[in-house]
């Protein structure tokens, strides 16, 4: 009989295979008492196993490949920099010593101590840096154990093909896994944005997380299908059911071809409208994946990336390095340089430090402030992007502004930075242009100022979404309101296109709703003509604006925005969605 599992759809694609079950959850550890002759040897042993783990990770990020995205090495580096920190290195230590206890032991009363100070934090970001912790520790305690991980005892090809089910994997253990050449993955724990998650997104491996007591349900050998999208695996399926999914999977492949065709194809509508369509990237090397698909330059550099996950700060020379080489890479086409965005979820030195602790951190010194509040850094940011101007087509773009005072201050900063690069004799573009990340509602409402101040705008909906409707969508209690068509966040749109419109200023989108093809006809439909999107999803919105008709759609943009419920609001965009323009 066919058992329908439901869990957290990770990433999208279908898998059908038997199952591989590995155990990667916490180890069962149990305390002894050390002589005072044998601490020593302990601690030496201890030592040898955070050499061993470090040794370890290195190897799994050597063997990463080169193709895929950075943030997988980033990852990696996370669990490298953990294990230089004393709360795992030193705290362990200190407790094998004062309890003469085992190290296995230590290792478990820290992770205890630290998973606790995490909980009490109650922030989902946060939850994802506990998950770090416990694969640190359960690496360390398997070392000690001399545990070897359990899909090394099989040959490559048993695990090879097959569909793995774990309690948990750590990111590494994903890497590894891929090596294998996997067919996908089911974990109990983890949720959308946990790194496991994020990483099968990256690798396009179909996967479904946070399936509790998956195990009971699915054992070894099981034949089972991954329904990603769907974030369900379907267990000991029919024959009639395995078809269904193989002839929906070579849809799905067919579709792909189909998107790569258009690649060369220009962005432009049924009517003759041409659409800018641009790709955001988080570090130089995600430029492959821009050229990849053609994109017309970059619309959003996340810059905060070369900052994150190491322990220093990347120096002007770096960072024009950086910068440059995103520019060279782009030919001529024009790309969006971010400053940046550090604070709420995303710290520098993986949150370490706790040098920006804030009791409201998505409402306290995050992007702009903070680099404000830290004009030294700020400076040194501003004159690595001043001088790659010099190297191609570049703009600036200034995230979470939410007054014109903020604008008179990069100003002011801005034109210090040119006089101290002409008195240092360095080439710099003296007319770069600058723009706002309008993701505030305060910047969407005065849109008009910030239009006659500023060269172009760009919509940043993950932020905007959340600061209009108040919620959090990394936290699973309330992200069920966090809605693209709340009609406050579409009139904001519509307020922001149509102030651009009035001031001549062009008005991009950057967040995730302009890479989401089902809300593509209505963004063209209030006016939208510039998109800037993950790499992933641009032939798929180019797609839809090739089969869109711009003035007709403008002429149904009021069904949407005028709907006076939710499901009038669906309807009108279903309905402006399947319309067919041939
Ligand atoms: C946004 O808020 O929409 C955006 C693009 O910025 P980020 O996702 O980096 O916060
Ligand atoms: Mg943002």
């Amino acid at each position: 009989m066919t058992i329908a599992l439901h869990g957290i759809c990770a990433s999208k694609g279908i898998a059908i295979a038997r199952v591989y079950v590995v155990e990667r959850g916490r180890v069962g550890v149990s305390e002894y008492h050390l002589d005072e002759t044998e601490i020593d040897r302990e601690i030496e042993r201890f030592g040898r196993a955070v050499e061993k783990a470090r040794e370890e990770l290195r190897a799994i990020r050597d063997r990463i490949p080169s193709n895929t995205s950075a943030d997988i090495a980033a990852f990696i580096d996370t669990h490298l920099l953990m294990l230089e920190d004393s709360a795992l290195t030193k705290a362990p230590v200190d407790l094998v010593k004062g309890r003469h206890c085992n190290a296995e032991w230590a290792l478990k009363l820290q992770r205890d101590a630290l998973v606790s100070v995490f909980d009490e934090m109650d922030d989902p970001y946060l939850r994802t840096r506990k998950d770090d912790v416990e694969h640190v520790v359960t690496l360390l305690q398997r070392l000690l154990l001399q545990q070897d991980k359990p899909y090394d005892e099989k040959p490559d090809s048993r695990v090879t093909g097959h569909v793995v089910l774990a309690d948990d994997l750590t990111p590494a253990d994903t890497v590894s896994l891929l090596h294998r050449g996997i067919a996908g993955f089911v974990t109990e724990c983890g949720g959308p944005t946990s790194h496991t998650a994020i990483l099968g997104r990256s690798l396009r491996i179909p996967a479904v997380v946070g399936m509790h007591q998956a195990r009971l349900y699915i054992h070894d050998e099981d034949l089972v299908i991954i329904d990603g999208r769907a974030g369900v695996v379907l267990v000991d399926p029919d024959e009639r059911t395995i078809e269904h999914y193989r002839a929906l999977r070579r849809h799905i492949e067919e579709h792909h071809t189909l998107l790569a065709r258009l690649r060369d194809a220009p962005a432009r509508t049924l009517d003759g409208e041409e659409i800018v369509l641009q790709a955001n990237i988080e570090l130089p090397g995600d430029v492959d994946k821009v050229t990849e698909v053609s994109a017309d330059g970059v619309g959003l550099y996340r810059t905060e990336f070369l900052f994150m996950n190491r322990e220093d700060t990347p120096d002007e020379e770096e960072q024009f390095q950086a910068y440059s080489s995103v520019v060279a890479a782009l030919r001529g086409a024009p790309v969006t340089i971010r400053t940046l965005d550090i604070g709420a979820e995303k710290t520098l030195d993986g949150g370490r430090s706790g040098s920006f602790w804030s009791p409201n951190p998505a409402l306290g010194l995050r992007a702009v402030r903070l680099c404000l509040k830290e004009p030294t850094l700020f400076r040194t940011q501003l004159r690595a992007i001043l001088r790659a101007g010099r190297r191609g087509p570049v703009r600036l773009l200034i995230p979470m502004l939410s007054g014109l005072q903020e604008i008179s201050q990069i100003k002011q900063l801005l034109g210090e930075c040119r006089e101290s690069l002409t008195a240092d004799g360095l080439e710099f573009d003296p007319d770069l242009p600058i723009g706002a990340m309008i993701e505030v509602p305060a910047a969407a409402l005065c849109a008009d100022l910030f239009a006659e101040r500023l060269d172009f705008l760009s919509i940043g909906t993950n932020d905007l979404i959340q600061y209009t409707i108040a919620t959090d969508r990394l936290d699973d209690e309330v992200n069920y309101l966090y809605d693209p068509l709340h009609p406050a966040v579409l009139r904001l749109i519509d307020m922001i296109l149509k102030a651009g419109e009035a001031a001549g200023v062009p008005v991009s989108m950057c967040g995730e709703m302009a890479g989401n093809g089902r809300y593509t006809r209505l963004l063209l439909s209030m006016g939208l003509r510039q998109f800037s999107v993950p790499p992933n999803a641009l032939l798929e919105i180019k797609q839809v604006i090739i089969a869109s008709h711009a003035g007709r759609l403008r002429e149904l943009a009021q069904e949407v925005l005028q709907a006076s419920s939710g499901a009038e609001r669906l309807a009108a965009l279903e309905e402006m969605n399947h319309l067919d323009f041939d």
